[in-house]
């Protein structure tokens, strides 16, 4: 990965990573491979091939140029099997194709001399060299091909196909003028020769081309690579011996075969030093996506191919029919070919701006309209809308205990659900209906032309009601509710703008979450209030533990046999300095969702800590004392949950089974996995863990032994109960004692008020309690008189419980 991002290392790391690869996979293979040695090697030979053809040239091998040609035969594929096994390119095909051609070449080259072909122009010249080098280019092209289709990875690529056809076309207007013209109008020779002549500088001319296609093509890593150098130079060497010897097989000029064969042998000495160097492996590599895309060089290449055949138009001075006819022909296919370029280019432009729009307004998992879109479109309706047409409302729904289902299934599974939502919400409203993801769960729905708010109030209820069959997602039946909050305008006192529409239905639908949720609200203005003082609530919070406002009560936990205190539980206060006391139950919330509740969590378990260790040195039976503090599911998100309890406990010099964690079920529920390795953590420090509330979550059995509790809280709603005679709540509250019993945790009942309660508890089995009949929570230094008051009622209440057992 990182040589990726690294262009000059990725080279060099190319070739050291594939290296050990390669030794590690294929014992057979050279272990040494250095790829400065490898180049140097493929240099060598490079040179002593274009000394070779430089004597040849200058005539001091003599009789020996068919020796070369034998030799040349001979190394390319030697060179083949050499570069591919040491290389071992991505592609072998074009390789092999390509040396298969440069053979072909050879073999046509040797039967040319022996049928003795060379400015033969009659009739009774022999085609069959032509028929041998022919397929050769033929070759040669679906080599390149080959190699051009691997750098794209087989990604399909027409633009770069319609600028290698038009570049093309401009070679063969070239080609055409000065090449394919004069032989293919040379007066004596017969048609079949005059094709067979003509057609190859055309072929060359089009191999130049593509091999240039591919250096456009791909990066500038590429085009500089010695491969894709020496690719270029064998073609183009290819080019200039077939140009010389149209000249030499149709002009009467005579060239000397010698210096006829050096373009070609050139050809050779390129393709095999090619073969050899270890760049080679570059050239077919599969490019990623960005080194494909085209540069500056690749455009000017096709500008100057399109304007080269117009130019050859007007300076052309004594043009043939033919001549006409064929640079008419070449003009216009290469004008429709740059159109048909133009058109692609602007259809993709179109298309990404299509994309892009429809990405910034649309939300990629459901694929409704986002935020910005409703806003946009509630907008302009409103600007649309005329008094007594009916108004407009806008629903905010959010999903009712998602996280839930999110935390507890998976992200995988919540995004199905969400999906799930999306089309049960498209299928409960008439088509065209506007509805929006706007959060994780909450979606917008806008309806407009509404007559009333009572029809807005029916709607909300379809759309409620229509969460009532659970959702099948994975084979799982996801039993769910929704909250809707609803606000509406018809323009009777002004128009409202979207912002203040969408935000009006988002504190209706908290309004509904607040009322205990799977409920419809419609927005009014003392919500406003409510949400103004909500925001109040939360700024004046944020100063409330620096400003010293918040402090702990403290509520005695009571051990039932003899009335004797066994702990406490720690109870926070805020005293605002203008609203006076605020309960917890309105602040702790807030202090949830701003994230707050983690500084003042750890300043509460500290505190209480600190107070502890005080009321252990002087209270009866002080040491063994114990201290509840409870937790709220989001400092479980808090990565230092378990540093901040060991501070607070080695603070106070308190042992850890001093200090009992209160946690609810849905924290439990909602956080599984990770909730097990925190609280394993929080175990191994010795405090103990309690499930408070404990009835009115989910009350498994399996949570209580999976996260080894060792205290539930029976909650106060079923102590209520055991005011009367056989009330139902007995069984259960009997029930969970038994059970809580049968996993050996203890139980505590919370909320005890009456004498009657604390009876029915002992008989039941109950060992401890808390209450506003033992003591309501007070503050630290009311304890004392608390302590006292409670051990002078012990003689009374021993008697009372030895009455009741007895
Ligand atoms: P909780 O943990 O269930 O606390 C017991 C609540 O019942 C306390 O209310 C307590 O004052 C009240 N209570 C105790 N005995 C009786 C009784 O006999 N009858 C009745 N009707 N109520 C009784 P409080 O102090 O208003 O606290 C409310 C909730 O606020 C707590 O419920 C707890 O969930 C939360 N809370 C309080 N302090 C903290 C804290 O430091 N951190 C966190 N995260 N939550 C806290
Ligand atoms: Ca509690
Ligand atoms: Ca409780």
């Amino acid at each position: 990965m990182e040589e990726l991002q690294n262009p000059s290392r990725y080279r060099d790391g190319q070739w050291l990573a594939n290296a050990t690869e390669d030794a590690m996979t294929r014992p057979g293979a050279p272990t040494t491979k250095e790829p400065d040695a490898d180049a140097r090697v493929a240099f060598i030979a490079g040179a002593i091939g274009l000394v070779w053809v430089a004597a040849l040239a200058l005539g001091l091998l003599g009789g020996v140029v068919d020796l070369t040609f034998v030799v040349l035969a001979a190394a390319a594929p030697i060179a083949l099997v050499y570069g591919v096994r040491r290389y071992r390119p991505a592609g072998r095909r074009p390789w092999i194709v390509m040396t298969t051609a440069l053979v072909l070449f050879l073999i046509g080259g040797g039967l040319r001399q022996s049928f003795d072909t060379l400015g033969d122009l009659s009739t009774g010249r022999s085609l069959v060299p032509d028929l041998v080098t022919i397929p050769g280019y033929l070759m040669l092209g679906v080599a390149l091909a080959g190699i051009a289709r691997m750098q794209r990875g087989g990604r399909r690529d027409v633009d770069g196909l319609l600028d290698g056809l038009i570049a093309g076309l401009a070679a063969w207007t070239l080609a055409w003028i000065y090449l394919v013209d004069p032989a293919l109008f040379h007066a004596e020779a017969p048609l079949p020769v005059r094709l067979v002549l003509s057609s190859y500088p055309a072929l060359s001319a089009f191999l130049v081309v593509i091999t240039a296609r591919i250096g456009f093509g791909s990066g500038r890593r590429i085009r500089q690579s010695a491969a894709f150098r020496l690719l270029f130079g064998a073609m183009t060497m290819l080019f200039v011996g077939d140009t010389l010897f149209m000249i030499a097989e149709t002009a009467d000029v005579s060239i000397p075969t010698n210096l006829l064969a050096v373009p070609y042998a050139l050809t050779y000495v390129a393709a095999i030093t090619l073969m050899l160097h270890p760049s080679m492996r570059l050239v077919t590599e599969p490019l990623p996506v960005d080194e494909t895309t085209q540069g500056r060089g690749r455009l000017a290449f096709v500008a100057i191919a399109l304007v080269i055949p117009a130019l050859v138009a007007v300076t052309r001075v004594n043009e043939k029919p033919s001549d006409r006819i064929a640079l008419a022909t070449i003009v216009i296919a290469l004008t429709a070919a740059a159109v048909w370029r133009m058109l692609r280019a602007i259809r993709g432009f179109a298309r990404s701006e299509a994309t892009l729009a429809h990405r910034a307004t649309h939300d990629s998992l459901t694929g409704l309209p986002n935020r910005a879109y409703v806003q946009d479109s509630v907008d302009r309706s409103l600007s649309r809308l005329q008094l007594g047409d009916g108004g407009t409302a806008v629903f905010f729904l959010d999903i009712d205990r998602f996280k839930l289902v999110n935390d507890s299934h998976g992200h995988g599974l919540g995004d199905e659900y969400l999906v799930a939502v999306a089309r049960r919400l498209t299928s409960t409203t008439d088509s065209g209906t506007l509805i929006a993801r706007v959060g994780g769960d909450e979606f917008v729905i806008v309806i407009e032309g509404l007559r009333s708010l009572e029809s807005a109030l029916e709607f909300g209820e379809r759309v409620r009601l229509s969460f009532r069959s659970p959702f099948l997602i994975r084979g799982a039946e996801i039993a769910s509710s929704v909250s809707v909050g609803i606000a509406y305008t018809n323009g009777r006192d002004g128009w409202a703008d979207a912002e203040t529409l969408m935000r009006n239905a988002d504190t209706a639908m908290y309004q509904a979450k607040d009322a205990g949720r799977d409920a419809v609200t419609v927005f009014d203005d003392s919500m406003r209030n409510r949400a103004a003082q909500r925001l109040e609530l939360e700024a004046d919070l944020r100063h409330a533990l620096e400003r010293d406002e918040l402090h702990l009560h403290y509520q005695p936990v009571v051990r039932l046999d003899d009335g004797t205190i066994e702990g406490f539980e720690a109870l926070l206060r805020w005293s605002h300095p203008t609203r006076g006391q605020i309960p917890p139950v309105v602040f702790i919330p807030v202090a949830e969702d701003t994230g707050l509740i983690t500084a003042i969590g750890a300043w509460v378990t500290e505190e209480a800590c600190r107070q502890l260790a005080r009321w252990r040195k002087i209270l009866p039976n002080g040491r063994s004392l114990r201290m509840s503090v409870n937790l709220s599911a989001r400092q479980f998100r808090d990565p230092d949950l378990v540093g901040m309890v060991r501070r607070a406990l080695d603070a106070s010099a308190l042992p850890g089974n001093a200090l009992c964690l209160e946690l609810t079920e849905s924290l439990l529920m909602a956080n599984g996995a990770r909730a097990a390795d925190e609280l394993t953590a929080l175990r191994s420090l010795g405090v103990q863990l309690s499930i408070d509330d404990f009835g009115t979550g989910y009350s498994s059995l399996a949570y209580l032994r999976r996260f080894q509790v060792d205290e539930v809280k029976i909650d106060r709603s079923f102590v209520d109960g055991l005011d009367h005679d056989d009330s139902p709540d007995e069984t259960l509250v009997a029930a969970i004692i038994a059970m809580a019993k049968a996993l050996n945790i203890a139980t505590v009942a919370e909320g005890v008020e009456t004498l009657a309660q604390a009876e029915r508890l002992v008989r039941q089995g109950c060992p401890t309690a808390q209450g506003y009949y033992f003591s309501r929570p007070v503050p630290a230094d009311q304890m004392p008189e608390v302590a006292e008051r409670l051990g002078v009622a012990r003689a009374h209440h021993l008697g009372l419980v030895r009455d009741e057992t007895a």
